[in-house]
């Protein structure tokens, strides 16, 4: 059974909000980008992965996709994980595109002009299961072998290796061993418990903001201000009473401040002020601001003029 299922990672949403609006000369243009493509790619091949596990849909395995889970280290990240009655089992994928080679232990890529050592994705599985073990152990469950795989996209991904104990597995592998757990391991949780255990799962994930502006060293001075043009996508659009109009192409729109918001809290914050709103959307008044932040139904809290407003309707 699908119990979640994985999304366009938020990370994604916030460097291309993040690349909107940064000026299209700033020395961190790159680097963001680079890591746009990066995080797309991983997500590519993480899809290609999940279609190949929905096969296990119907024998009868539940299956989590990006599941974030709090522990004592922070936020513990599980691409894949698959609860069953008689096993647990996390599936990470090697995100490496193109040849990559294991031998002596190491593996190396060979995406550039020169080959390059990557992490032993074995090794950070193994942290995860201890992680993910600690965790139950807090919730009373410790009946439950935990197995970890780590698979990787034959379409994207071409192992060489001589070697046997390569800690990788292809899809097919993946499968046979998953299938040989799930028919071949006594059960150690009863229908009730394995229930009660996938509602705990799902009602512990959280979901986790990078400081976007943080990571690349940039300022909230450097944050562009205003309304994107949908239409052109030129910045800023001018406010008139009750609609928005693209000063170049004359474009008008009544909801281009939404996507301006969703941007707002991608990058800062799930709630926003009048008067930060006032500037981040470059209204004249804040009577204006106002009633455009009421116009698009945001609950506030703090009855007086520090009032902030949830956005969080909207992400
Ligand atoms: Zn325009």
């Amino acid at each position: 059974m699908m119990q979640k299922k994985r999304l366009l990672p938020l990370e994604l949403k916030q460097l291309e909000a993040l690349r909107r609006r940064i000026d299209p000369c700033h020395s961190q243009l790159g680097a963001i980008t680079e890591e746009i493509e990066k995080v797309k790619g991983n997500y590519r091949r993480n899809v290609d992965i999940d279609n190949v596990l929905h096969l296990l849909n119907d024998e009868g395995l539940n299956l989590f996709h990006d599941l974030q889970l709090e522990d004592d280290w922070g936020v513990l990240s599980l691409n894949t994980l698959i609860v069953a009655k008689s096993f647990i089992a996390i599936v990470d994928v090697l995100q490496v595109e193109g040849e990559v080679t294991w031998k002596w232990n190491q593996f190396i890529a060979h995406r550039r002009s020169f080959p390059e050592r990557i992490p032993n994705p074995s090794s950070h599985v193994a942290t995860l299961k201890i992680r993910l073990e600690r965790w139950l152990a807090q919730h009373s469950i410790t009946a439950v072998p935990i197995n970890a795989f780590v698979t990787y996209t034959e379409a994207e991904t071409f192992l060489i290796t001589e070697d046997s104990d390569v800690p990788v597995c292809d899809f097919d592998q993946l499968l046979a061993q998953l299938r040989d757990l799930h028919y071949f391991s006594p059960p150690t949780l009863p229908e009730a418990s394995l229930i009660s255990l996938c509602d705990l799962f799902k009602n512990s994930h959280v979901s986790s903001k990078l400081n976007v502006l943080e990571v690349f060293n940039i300022s909230e001075s450097e944050v562009l201000k205003g309304v994107h043009c949908p239409d052109c996508r030129a910045l800023p659009m001018k406010r008139y009473p009750q609609i928005w109009q693209c000063p170049w192409c004359l474009f008008r729109s009544n909801n281009a401040h939404q996507t301006a918001l969703y941007e707002y809290q991608l990058l800062y914050k799930d709630t926003i002020s009048n008067k930060e709103c006032q500037e981040f959307l470059m209204i004249d008044s804040p009577r204006n601001s106002y009633n455009l932040l009421t116009s698009v139904k945001v609950k506030s809290q703090r009855e007086h003029k520090g009032r902030e407003y949830y956005l969080s309707p909207i992400l």
